[in-house]
């Protein structure tokens, strides 16, 4: 398997080449929007890492004029934590799905091998439970014909949770992966189990089937029907 990284952030593309590498696929590193495009256009890849902010041509335009040229290979954006707006647009001209830096490198190698699975598909950015469903370009979530209004940080929550449906999240993860601070001074578990229960409230009405379920003392799980 071929995987172009866009990325440049030398550091960063350093790790990540060496982290692909050890997973046995074959890498090719982009250190500007202008090498990465001519690269993702004239050669033949499985897979593309992109950050949106590079110097130069950005992200969003290389992704936009490859999707214009019929490349379909399959995109994942690497987007700032505050740039919901990216993330969306991105999302919006064609990329396939998305990580908010920093990430941890088993996320992104999760996330690289789904979509390697799955190839060229919008279903990556649907995901569903049960009658649930939340559109990741939208940024909205149903619950059958029911609407639900979610924060910023919910929303994130419940995506993670549904991207690991069926298996446990621990807060270690939830922290790692969704707060982004795996070395705070005082744990995070009030937190979390604070956003947990609002974003409970709002999911698992009264009469609705339960889909958010706690693992006491290790953490959450979200599956239709008890775990
Ligand atoms: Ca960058």
């Amino acid at each position: 398997m071929r995987v172009l990284i866009v990325e440049d952030e030398r550091k960063l593309a350093q790790v990540l080449s060496s982290a692909l590498e050890a997973e046995h696929y074959d890498v090719v590193v982009a250190a500007t929007g202008e090498d990465g495009f001519y690269r993702a256009n004239a050669e033949l890849f499985d897979l593309v890492v992109l950050d949106l902010m590079l110097p130069g041509r950005s992200g969003l335009e290389i992704l936009q004029t490859l999707r214009q040229r019929h490349v379909e290979t399959p995109v994942l954006i690497l987007t700032a934590r505050d740039g919901v707006e990216d993330r969306v647009l991105g999302l919006d001209r064609g990329a396939d799905d998305y990580l908010v830096k920093p990430f941890a490198l088993p996320e992104l190698l999760a996330r690289i091998r789904a979509l390697l699975r799955r190839g060229r598909s919008s279903e990556i950015l649907r995901l569903k439970v049960a009658n649930l469903e939340m559109d990741l370009v939208a940024r909205r979530v149903v619950r059958g014909d029911r609407a639900i209004d979610l924060t910023g940080r919910e929303f994130e929550l419940l995506e993670y949770l549904l991207r690991h449906q069926g298996s446990l999240v621990s807060r270690e993860m939830l922290a790692r992966d969704v707060w982004k601070e795996p070395r705070r001074a005082t744990p995070l578990d009030n937190v979390i189990d604070v956003q947990m229960a609002r974003l409970r409230r709002k999911v698992d009405l009264d009469g609705a089937a339960r889909l958010i379920h706690t693992v006491r003392g290790v953490g959450f799980v979200v599956r239709e029907g008890e775990p």
